[in-house]
């Protein structure tokens, strides 16, 4: 079967990600990829041999003047492929939905968009059988993907009363050095914050409330969870193998030692290239296990998130729903061999019998 064609118009923090992860599907081709200005991000798309065209109000000659090679406009991607996946900042890729349409182009959009941008919101645990076949689709925010991964695993172990979240928000990405605040604790005072609401994109009913602080950090989120059951759960072992148990979770040990995001993301250094994974990524909802506790019905756990990478492996199983090329389970599965995070899971858990090995005689 053909593979299907993809560009990616923005290639900043999510599109350079993206590209990386759509190169590496056996099923999916990476034709191009789109900016508005040189720079060492479209440095890097050429550095990696991805044909680099121009978008927006950007000009040829402002790239080809410091060497770097265009292969035309966006308009000429958009004639070269099947779908776009659109990460540009937030409200740009509603300006580019008449650009898309007027291509017959499909469109992938980010979380930065209003839900109505596309025909619907997509994570992949969650409601991947709603995303087939669809002509474009919005990969839900770093924040609600987190969110909807962990009601994925959470709503199969009882009936939900209550689900409070409090998100401890990073008050930038690390590149962004003119972001703030780089002091002080600023809470989002309009309640709940948006990302409830943009959960229930994907779980209409759910009854979840939410509240943010943004803090001067810009390695991760993390969000801290009280979710009320209408019955008991067995106990906290129960909801901590659940977890194991999902693909894009990762779970942290207590034998580890990584009791915060520094160590954490210490640890997606340390893991960069191995397995597949692209790059020092954690594109999996981080659960610290000494952080779940069940009381009756109450369940309470922390989660990291990695914003820069969490809803990478979504962008490429959005592609998949809406061209029906796999169910969701395998295109998971596919997703996560390509980028190592299935070998990720199961690491520490190989790691043991290692530790038994016999000395030398
Ligand atoms: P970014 O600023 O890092 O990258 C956006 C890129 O798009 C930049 O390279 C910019 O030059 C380029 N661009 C600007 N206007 C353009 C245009 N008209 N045409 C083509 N390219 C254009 O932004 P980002 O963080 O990658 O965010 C992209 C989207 O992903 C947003 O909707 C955002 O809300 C969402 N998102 C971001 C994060 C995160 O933590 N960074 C996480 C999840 C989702």
């Amino acid at each position: 079967m053909a593979k299907v064609r993809v560009g990616v118009n923005g290639f900043g923090t999510i599109g350079k990600r993206v590209a990386d992860a759509v190169a590496l599907q056996a099923d999916l081709e990476l034709v191009g990829v789109a900016k508005t200005r040189p720079g060492f991000e479209a440095r890097r798309a050429v550095e990696r041999g991805y044909p680099l065209y121009v978008a927006g109000n950007g000009s040829k000659e402002k790239f080809t003047s410091v060497g770097l090679p265009v292969s035309g406009t966006l308009g000429d991607l958009l004639a070269r492929v099947d779908v776009v996946v659109d990460a540009t900042p937030e409200d740009v890729g509603r300006e580019n939905r008449k650009l898309y349409e007027a291509a017959h182009v499909r469109a992938v959009y980010q979380g930065g968009e209003e839900a109505d941008v596309a025909e619907g919101s997509f994570s992949a645990l969650a409601n991947f059988d709603a995303g087939r076949g669809k002509r474009s689709l919005r990969v839900v925010s770093c924040n609600t993907t987190a969110i909807a991964r962990a009601a994925s695993v959470v709503l199969k172990r009882g009936e939900v009363e209550h689900w409070d979240v409090t998100l401890v928000r990073r008050a930038a990405d690390p590149w962004e050095a003119k972001r703030g605040p780089i002091d002080g604790i600023v809470p989002t005072l309009d309640l709940p914050s948006h990302h409830g609401p943009d959960v229930r994109t994907i779980f209409p009913s759910l009854p979840i409330a939410t509240a943010a602080v943004v803090v001067p950090t810009t390695l991760m989120h993390v969000h801290v969870n009280h979710v009320r059951f209408r019955r008991a759960l067995g106990g906290t072992d129960e909801l901590v193998e659940a977890f194991r148990a999902s693909p894009r979770f990762r779970l942290i040990a207590p034998w580890e030692g990584a009791d915060g995001t520094p160590q954490v993301m210490e640890i997606a250094r340390d893991l960069a290239g191995k397995g597949g994974r692209p790059g020092p990524d954690l594109p999996e909802n981080i659960v610290w296990e000494r952080g779940v506790r069940v009381d009756g019905r109450d369940a309470y756990f922390f989660q990291g998130v990695h914003q820069e990478s969490i809803v990478v492996p979504e962008n490429v199983d959005a592609i998949r729903a809406m061209f029906e090329l796999a169910d969701g389970p395998a295109s998971i599965a596919a997703t996560d061999r390509s980028l190592g995070l299935d070998r990720a899971r199961t690491a520490p858990a190989q790691a043991r019998p290692m530790a038994r090995v016999a000395p030398r005689k």
